[in-house]
């Protein structure tokens, strides 16, 4: 078999919008600009749901887990895969990467050696497909924004492979590549895409059915109370409030829309407190925030757990303790008690 064969590549190009501008690419290809997702929960149909729904200014061209190579932007558009201001794109390659650069995301998702043969695989392609040299003009976002990337050693790393590895098997590729076309597939028909073919993937306000119980179960047995209306299949306030809730508790925006990202905090979320309910000394969440102001018998536990007197009411002695609990754990020390902190604690 012709390596240049050895996969196919989707291409599902999302709507123009905020990840998307639409904007060609101002030259040639001159370099591609090697990153990993950061997520290990999210693969690429994943990703293309969340960009198409341009919820943020930033995106890349291809993203790649264990089952495919997906492209979401055309090779010849721009995206915006590395800050513009960042320099050391214009003294490496004399252009911005956004412009002038193929940006490929490695998930993280499933079998990371059949992933990582893909994005190989794919970097030879388009350093064959644009004359590109494996060896200088592939470069890691890590070294064009050192401050606050370091993918995708990030994620390559962890798996024994060091930067110099990664573009020798690019490069044994790229060597092997046999003239022969490659497969550029339209998206098949029953791929997962929550955007066009599963819409109930994203739930706001108002939505309604089966998907809305599903999420309301899913939340109940998380440890969010429903309580005025419990798992009845309908998007109201208490739903979006409780959603709202969550997406606080994880750090994403706290907007009370259900879609692909807090669904997959909220598996990730339920795993873990799986694991916790699995001990037998684990407390379930109450199912509301615990603050300043809060008494009970929660918030006993609270101070016993912070080492503060266990008065059961949360005032200022005890709110002090949270944050410095919360400060040690690596939590957000704002000194309410979400389900992270809780889950921590207890
Ligand atoms: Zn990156």
């Amino acid at each position: 078999m012709a390596i240049s064969t050895k996969y196919s590549i989707e291409h599902r190009i999302i709507a123009k919008g905020k990840s998307r501008s639409g904007l060609p690419l101002t030259g040639k290809v001159l370099f591609i600009v090697a990153h990993e997702t950061g997520n290990n929960s999210a693969d690429a149909d994943d990703h293309f749901t969340y960009f198409n729904r341009h919820v943020i200014a930033s995106s890349a061209h291809a993203f790649i887990d264990d089952t495919k190579i997906l492209e979401i932007i055309p090779l010849n558009e721009q995206a915006f895969h590395v800050q513009f201001q960042k320099p050391m794109d214009n003294i490496m390659f004399g252009a911005d990467a956004n412009t002038r650069a193929i940006g490929v995301e490695l998930c993280r998702t499933g079998s990371f050696a059949k992933a990582y043969d893909r994005y190989i695989w794919y970097f030879a392609y388009l350093c064959r497909k644009f004359g590109l040299n494996p060896k200088k003009d592939i470069v890691s976002h890590k070294v064009l924004d050192p401050k606050r990337r370091y993918d995708p050693q990030s994620w390559l790393q962890p798996h024994g492979i060091s930067w110099e590895r990664f573009i020798s098997d690019v490069k044994k590729v790229y060597n092997a590549w046999t003239g022969g076309s490659v497969k550029v597939e339209a998206p098949k028909t029953g791929v997962k895409d929550a955007a066009t073919s599963n819409p109930e993937k994203v739930l706001r306000k108002s939505s309604k059915g089966a998907a809305v119980k599903e999420l309301q179960k899913k939340l109940i047995a998380a440890g969010f109370k429903l309580p005025k209306y419990g798992a009845d299949g309908d998007y109201g306030n208490e739903v979006v409030d409780t959603v709202k809730v969550f997406q606080k508790a994880v750090g994403i925006t706290a907007d009370g829309i259900y879609g692909p990202v807090t669904d997959s905090k909220l598996e990730n979320y339920k795993k873990s407190v799986k694991k916790k309910t699995s001990r037998s000394s684990v407390v379930p969440y109450p199912g509301h925030l615990i603050k300043r102001g809060f008494c009970g018998k929660d918030m006993e536990r609270i101070q016993r757990a912070v080492g503060v007197v266990a008065d059961g009411i949360y005032g200022p002695a005890t709110e002090r303790a949270v944050k410095a609990y919360q400060k040690r754990h690596s939590l957000a020390a704002d000194g309410i008690v979400g389900p992270d902190t809780w889950n921590v604690m207890f």
